[in-house]
């Protein structure tokens, strides 16, 4: 077992996701779901629905903590986190391109005011 763990070492099949559980209006645990699409801000974000797909139930999903793996059903969870990271991972490109844009925009501002 390494001693050190930093974040960008992370090994997602080590933990699990603790969500507190739902049930939906037809009396099952309700899925947990993670939001692709980027309408509202809402990309990345858990949500429930019911698993069947039989009723309306809709609710966001807060994850009650992210801790090491202790039980069976982890498979589902470490998919979860690995989206997550995915995820991040995505969002940390576009703050790169971001940052490099404003470079060169402030690069040539700068150059042209002084020459
Ligand atoms: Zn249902």
């Amino acid at each position: 077992m390494a001693s050190s763990t930093t974040a960008d070492s992370f090994d997602e099949s080590e933990y699990i996701l603790m969500v507190q559980n739902k049930i939906c209006q037809c009396g099952n645990i309700a899925d947990v779901r993670i939001t692709k699409s980027n309408e509202n801000n809402n990309h990345g974000k858990l949500y429930f629905v019911c698993a069947n797909g039989r009723c309306d139930f809709r609710g966001w999903c807060m994850p009650r903590r992210i801790e090491p793996k202790v039980d069976q059903d982890y498979n589902f969870h470490r998919m979860v986190i690995k989206e997550m990271k995915i995820m991040k991972q995505k969002i940390e490109w576009h703050d790169k391109v971001f940052i490099f844009t404003l470079m060169i925009c402030v690069f040539l501002f700068v150059k042209y005011i002084m020459g």
